[in-house]
């Protein structure tokens, strides 16, 4: 779905060539349209297109919007997904909302997202750890999917996404998991009002709770000392998610972030 907003761009500037991806620019492109085959991403209703920047080993979200024009959310298409990529990308999905809850962009718009969000991929969270997976509950997945998108779209993802990358890109970990090892990392770093309400909203009575079902379904990081540390400091090089975190980020924090992944 990222790709088609690249293709949409770059088709309605054929006289430009790929750098044009990369350069702040107001452009036109052709209208997309999305069909999401997965619970996670909620490019269906974002205007982000994330791509793979091999000069700079890394993916990063490109700085033009393409909002879809039309997004086909129908919860059949992940009945036959395997169980790694449904778990992946709802991890992913459920880090959107966290993400965005614990933003310095939220807004009542982007928290009520969230809020009600949460409610409904907590209701269809059980299909994860095993319980049957029903055609209602694909529609479930999928409508928190696509809810998280909107709720990043006003926001953007934060520190949980930007450490995310560098896994991705080094050692080939699916998106959602590599989101998922930093999410109770930064859970543990918000205060402890908006951390009660996230986790009453997620339906787990504390943060040990969550992190076991977190790490049932993902396992542990498995990245090494010169990784984290190369992911602590491009974080910290990054303004864009730098700003989106409500609190003063340290590198001490962003270590004890990694630290809670293993
Ligand atoms: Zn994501």
């Amino acid at each position: 779905m990222d790709t088609a907003k690249a293709v949409a761009l770059m088709i309605a500037q054929k006289e430009k060539d790929a750098g044009f991806l990369y350069q702040k620019e107001k452009a036109e492109a052709l209208p997309v349209v999305e069909v999401p085959t997965t619970c996670g991403t909620g490019s269906e209703a974002t205007p982000y297109a994330i791509l793979t920047i091999h000069e700079q080993r890394i993916k990063a979200s490109l700085p033009h919007r393409v909002y879809p024009a039309f997004a086909l959310v129908d919860g059949k298409y992940l009945m036959n997904l395997p169980k790694s990529i449904l778990v992946n990308t709802a991890v992913d999905a459920l880090g959107h909302f966290i993400e965005s809850y614990i933003n310095a962009k939220a807004t009542d718009f982007s928290r009520m997202l969230c809020e009600y969000g949460m409610g409904i991929w907590s209701s269809a969270k059980n299909v994860l750890i095993g319980a049957n997976l029903t055609p209602e509950e694909c529609d479930t997945l999928l409508f928190a999917s696509t809810l998280a998108g909107m709720a990043i779209s006003h926001t953007g993802t934060s520190l949980p996404h930007g450490l995310s990358y560098y896994l991705t890109y080094e050692k080939g970990v699916p998106h959602g998991k590599a989101v998922g090892y930093f999410l109770p990392g930064y859970l543990a770093m918000a205060g402890p009002l908006v951390r009660k309400k996230v986790l009453g909203l997620i339906g787990f009575p504390d943060m040990q709770y969550f992190s076991a079902f977190l790490h049932n379904l993902i396992g542990p990081m498995d990245a090494d000392d010169t990784l984290v540390t190369r992911a602590v400091q491009g974080i910290m090089a990054n303004e864009a998610k730098l700003r989106n975190v409500p609190y003063e980020v340290t590198e001490a924090m962003l270590y004890q972030i990694c630290n809670m992944a293993y």
